[in-house]
């Protein structure tokens, strides 16, 4: 067996991720049901990104490899984990350091993450990135381009390619490609949350300007769903 490449970190299990969100299941993004993590931080800036208040390196929460880890290991009835953000690929050998950590205790666990970035580009980005995408089952490449927006499973413009980095999801991604869809949810505080890719461009700010109309404002605030 080949060893697979190693991020560069000091103490795993007190390696540092910066993170907007998290959510315990997910039937959205990815293959079945997911836990999601989505990054604090993103160098892009794709017009129309749905995702604004991760783009920022500054705020999100730290977090911890062994804090993440028990939390992803406890999560009863998922699949795996899909990395999104902002951008996983910046933070890449704390993400890489997770992965290993969840494995060590769920052997079976997928994984799949976002990047703005084209495949190609991240294999010759350095040790952390190839690190991180050896490590993973599936890729969403390519950053959101806004007039290609399409209904498409799991991306949200035509130009992202779903990338198989191993054959975990095979039968999944032999399916034909299914519409784009949204999940949302109040939290017991009554706190409005969402996740998935919209179906039409502009959701972000129609949603926005619905909830305004009624009085109510979107926390733009990185925040845990847990
Ligand atoms: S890569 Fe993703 S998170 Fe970053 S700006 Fe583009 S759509 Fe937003």
């Amino acid at each position: 067996m080949t060893a697979l490449p190693q991020p560069r970190h000091g103490s795993r299990e007190e390696t540092l991720i910066s993170v907007a969100r998290t959510l315990d299941r997910c039937t959205v993004l990815g293959p079945g049901v997911r836990a999601v993590v989505w990054v604090q931080g993103c160098p892009l800036r794709c017009h129309g990104c749905v995702a604004a208040e991760t783009l920022p390196f500054e705020g999100g929460t730290s977090r911890t490899v062994a804090d993440l880890t028990d939390w992803l290991c406890h999560l009863d009835g998922i699949e795996g984990v899909t990395l999104s953000g902002g951008e996983p690929f910046s933070q890449a050998a704390a993400l890489a350091a997770l992965l290993d950590a969840v494995r060590e205790r769920r052997p079976d666990f997928g994984a799949m993450a976002y990047s703005g970035f084209r495949h190609e580009a991240l294999r010759r980005g350095g040790p952390d990135r190839l690190a991180l995408l050896e490590r993973l089952d599936l890729l969403v490449d390519g950053p959101y381009v806004a007039a290609r927006h399409g209904s498409l499973r799991w991306r949200g413009s035509d130009n992202q390619r779903l990338v198989p980095l191993t054959d975990r999801y095979a039968r999944s991604l032999a399916e034909p490609d299914s519409t784009a869809g949204v999940e949302v949810s109040v939290e017991p505080d009554g706190t409005l949350s969402w996740a998935g890719v919209p179906p039409t461009p502009g959701f972000r700010r129609r949603l926005e300007d619905r909830l305004a109309a009624r009085g109510f404002v979107l926390h733009t605030e990185a925040r845990r769903e847990r």
